[in-house]
């Protein structure tokens, strides 16, 4: 049987950042789940969808084949056969990613194929519903988070580093929003999973949050 790794929490909580790493540690693979949304939303933006139009989302998911793929180690996300990692990154697609997640038909394809990885592999696999819904017998479950502040900082930094230059109160409210649309939507909502282990990262550095989580995996393995 597979080991698996859920994390959850909202966005620019370091769960991609921790994810990878503990993932190089323990040889499992990572597997990004927001990205996979990240690639569908380009898509419907591609197409000239309306972010509000649901019932057009749902028709064209159909054609979007999404898929991911490892290059030396990193995550790559294909739309219909194109690597489409290099889009995915910038507010525009992680906002319309957060306004068509929600869409049943969206989730639905998406799930299936991060459930079949999971069965195949040992993953530690990000995301907002991977503890309560993809993974819900998980061996370990994380709620990553950190203050709305404290990840807008962060996804400032993040950004600049690639380049691109965005105002920190736009990213702060970008954040508020986006967290209260994956809190607040019907199905599959961004919910710590009671079986999860609730993590506050807002005073914690990278290496104390792996750590923390490393001896989590070793105390289930010793039981
Ligand atoms: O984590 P990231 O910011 O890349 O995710 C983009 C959006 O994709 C989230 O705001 C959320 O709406 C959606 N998502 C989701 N379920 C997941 C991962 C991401 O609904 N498992």
């Amino acid at each position: 049987m597979s080991f698996n790794i859920a994390i959850d929490g909202p966005a620019g909580a370091g769960k991609s950042t921790i994810a990878k790493k503990i993932a190089a540690k323990l040889s499992y693979i990572y597997v990004d789940t927001g990205a996979m949304y990240r690639a569908m939303a380009l898509y419907f933006l591609r197409l000239g969808l309306d972010p509000e139009d649901s019932e057009s989302m749902a028709a064209a998911c159909g054609s979007a084949d999404i898929s991911i793929r490892y290059v030396d180690g990193e995550q790559n996300v294909l739309l219909n056969g194109e690597n489409v990692t290099p889009y995915i990154r910038s507010e525009e697609v992680g906002n319309m990613a957060s306004k068509s997640s929600p869409v049943p038909q969206v989730r639905e394809k998406l799930t299936q194929l991060q459930k079949e990885l999971a069965a195949r592999e040992n993953v530690v696999m990000d995301g907002r519903d991977i503890g309560t819904c993809v993974l819900p017998r998980a061996q370990i479950k994380i709620y990553l988070t950190a203050s709305t502040h404290t990840r807008a900082l962060r996804r400032f930094k993040e950004l600049e580093e690639k380049g691109i230059r965005e105002s920190l109160e736009a990213i702060e409210a970008d954040i508020a929003d986006r967290d209260y649309r994956d809190m607040h939507r019907e199905l599959s909502p961004l919910r710590q999973a009671e079986d999860a282990w609730y993590l506050d990262t807002s005073d914690m550095s990278i290496e104390e949050v792996v750590e923390a989580i490393l001896g989590r995996v070793a105390q289930y393995r010793e039981k």
